[in-house]
């Protein structure tokens, strides 16, 4: 937990501005966290912000606070999965773990970002909506989010948990090519119901020549363009082969 040192802050205001989640204020001469919003995510801690040393980390004493704060924070590492940051490494190392395999599409979602955050109430929604048409969500081997969940086959996150302010987190999944648009209109729709943002990345494996349907989906459905493509080659050795 992050806190101010009531008598060593002088009320300057220097460290307001690198708040990622505009969690400090300036109240009758002294610094406050709005402890609502902070999600311990360590910016102000380890950029060492304050120059009279008034901002002090405090032990986090529950399952949600230390998951906020790994989460939230790029430099700790969620232990279940062995990844440091907010989702998988599947993303950028499929090519060697193969999680997607061809005819199906990988799915990650990445809610909020610094300057906005985003409840968990809201990844509720979306998660949600995405599993309702059809996304298989990861499990707790892979992904930090399923560690909160009441019920992963549907996007349930336990009630407690749900007013909780994280900095960013990723719902990820996979589904049969032929869902794809399901996921997408399901998407579309939840977007005007959260109060934050999220952006979408999609994995597919392509054939020899480079080619996957998923474009011309993307396409019919209207996506915006242009997509940014990503090919990761050469991160290691492949584990499958089909
Ligand atoms: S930088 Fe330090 S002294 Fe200045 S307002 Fe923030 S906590 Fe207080
Ligand atoms: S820990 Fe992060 S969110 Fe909390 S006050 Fe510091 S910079 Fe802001």
């Amino acid at each position: 937990m992050t806190v101010i040192n009531q008598e060593k802050c002088t009320g300057c205001g220097t460290c307001v501005p690198y708040c990622p989640l505009g969690a400090i204020s300036v109240v009758s001469k002294k610094a406050v966290i709005d402890q609502t919003i902070c999600p311990n995510c360590y910016v102000c801690v380890r950029n060492k912000v304050c120059p009279f040393d008034a901002i002090e980390k405090q032990e986090i004493d529950t399952f949600i606070g230390q998951f906020q704060h790994i989460i939230s924070d790029p430099v700790e590492t969620t232990e279940q999965t062995g990844v440091p940051g907010r989702g998988t490494e599947e993303s950028k190392t499929n090519d060697v773990t193969g999680r997607v395999k061809k005819g199906e599409v990988g799915i990650c979602i990445d809610m909020g970002r610094p300057g906005i955050g985003c409840r968990l109430r809201d990844v509720e929604k979306v998660a949600m909506a995405v599993t309702s048409a059809g996304l298989k969500l990861e499990g707790e081997d892979t992904t930090p989010l399923a560690m909160l969940m009441e019920d992963n086959s549907k996007g349930k996150i336990k009630e407690e948990y749900l007013d909780t302010n994280v900095l960013s987190i990723i719902i990820e999944g996979k589904c049969p090519m032929e869902t794809f648009p399901e996921i997408i209109k399901a998407l579309q729709k939840v977007e005007k119901e959260i109060d934050t943002v999220f952006s979408l990345g999609v994995m597919v494996r392509v054939d020899e020549n480079g080619y996957s349907p998923i474009l011309e989906q993307m396409e019919q459905l209207g996506l915006p363009k242009p997509y940014r493509g990503k090919i990761n080659v050469g991160l290691g050795r492949p584990l499958i082969t089909e």
